[in-house]
């Protein structure tokens, strides 16, 4: 998806004040009628309806008449609020180049008053997986709110929890700077994904290194669960940092539901195949060579039994549960996204499933109202509201400066 910034020099605070009330409206419906637009922006002399127009223009919002007269902000629309609160709260002054498309994500520069360069990812759920949600359409039934901006958002909040509790415990991740929305703001990274390197100095070294990260994760009760050449970070020093966590899960799910309980048991499995992933990947790239293909004597060996198993690491794991409640991840949120993310994890292959094409009109769950649990209702609103306050004093922070 194109983010063209130069867009934002361009709103007013009124096209703002309207953006949050779409933002606002949807916290209870999927097209928020222009009406109530109109009362929660709270613009004089129509004025809503004129901003509407260039919010339009800009593919800020979708406008919707197919039951009635209503909006919904885009991805777009999202990012620019996003993006406006972090610039209002002074993490960063500018948007640059894009570095990375991720299978749900886009990676941006992001400046520094005093030229520093940090990355922004933008959470774009459901941009590969919508058929992964239709078969949770069961469980959607239940959370009918749960629409893609609530589940970017959660991710977006687990990656810098994350981020912040592994930098916490020594692990070569970003530095985690701010999270607002569905959008994280984290140090650049110098080098590249692994991917792309064709040739190490130390491929043992470096294969030995990555192996360690897991282990150590697997001893704080992790596992990365995407823990491969494209989510590995490696510097000309070749230097390794991990990236990408949305999908990460922890054995303390294990006092969650029924659902985490059968989660736990493919914990193994997971941990199995991050290793895997990385023995193949040197297998083949570096031509590193394991006890199983001991023939060719040239090659450099490593002791294939002395594979890492998930059962004896975890023994004592100590999960890291504190940390992530501190930056306000707690287990509530990680049950919700990674009920909704199972699908992915499992990289299912129901291609029987009729194709659903994953453009901007499909990025919002249905909402059938009502048959969302009271509580967890509440809960959502009040989250909901919080930040919009928060764009709210900003808007009115702007108000005042002009
Ligand atoms: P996704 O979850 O969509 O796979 P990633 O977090 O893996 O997204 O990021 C996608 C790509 O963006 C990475 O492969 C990498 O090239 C680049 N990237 C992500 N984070 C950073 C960072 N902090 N610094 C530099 N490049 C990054
Ligand atoms: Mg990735």
């Amino acid at each position: 998806m194109k983010l063209d910034v130069n867009v934002l020099r361009y709103l007013s605070k009124d096209d703002f004040r309207v953006l949050t009330a779409v933002e606002m409206g949807m916290r209870n419906h999927e097209i928020v009628p222009s009406e109530l637009v109109d009362r929660i922006a709270g613009l004089k002399h129509g004025g809503t309806y004129k901003v509407l127009k260039n919010l339009l223009k800009y593919k800020l919002l979708h406008h919707d008449r197919s039951k009635y007269d209503g909006f919904r902000l885009t991805y777009l629309g999202y990012d620019f609020l996003a993006i406006k609160t972090l610039v209002n709260r002074g993490v960063f002054t500018g948007v640059g180049r894009q570095i990375g498309v991720g299978k749900e994500s886009d990676i941006f520069e992001v400046a520094q008053e005093d030229g520093t360069i940090l990355a922004m990812k933008l959470h774009r759920l459901g941009r590969t997986s919508f058929r992964a949600v239709k078969s949770k359409r069961d469980y959607l039934r239940h959370r009918s709110s749960f629409s893609w901006l609530y589940l970017s958002r959660l991710a977006a909040l687990k990656e810098f929890a994350f981020m912040k509790a592994l930098e916490e415990h020594d692990f070569p991740v970003p530095k985690a700077i701010d999270c607002n929305r569905h959008c994280v703001i984290m140090s650049l990274v110098q080098g590249y994904p692994m991917v792309q390197v064709k040739q190490l100095q130390n491929p043992e070294t470096i294969f030995e290194k990555i192996i360690g990260i897991v282990v150590r994760l697997a001893e704080h009760g992790l596992i990365h669960c995407d823990f491969n050449e494209f989510n590995i970070m490696i510097d000309d020093e070749e230097k390794i940092t991990m990236i990408d966590f949305p999908q990460m899960v922890s054995v303390s799910h294990q006092n969650a539901q029924m659902y985490a309980i059968s989660h736990l048991w493919l914990m193994p499995l997971y941990f199995d195949r991050d290793i895997e992933c990385i023995f193949k990947f040197f297998r083949k790239r570096f031509n590193i060579s394991f006890q199983e293909d001991r023939d060719d004597e040239t090659e450099v060996e490593v002791d294939e039994n002395s594979r890492p198993s998930f059962y004896d690491i975890t023994k004592d794991a100590n999960a890291l549960d504190r940390e992530l409640e501190a930056s306000g991840f707690t287990k509530k949120e990680q049950n919700d996204l990674d009920k909704f993310i199972e699908g992915g994890l499992e990289k299912s292959t129901d291609s029987d499933e009729d194709e659903e094409s994953d453009d901007e009109e499909q990025t919002f769950v249905s909402n059938e109202e009502g048959s969302l649990n009271e509580m967890e209702s509440l809960q959502l609103q009040e989250e909901e509201q919080k930040r919009s306050d928060e764009v709210e004093a900003e808007v009115e922070l702007d108000d005042n400066e002009k």
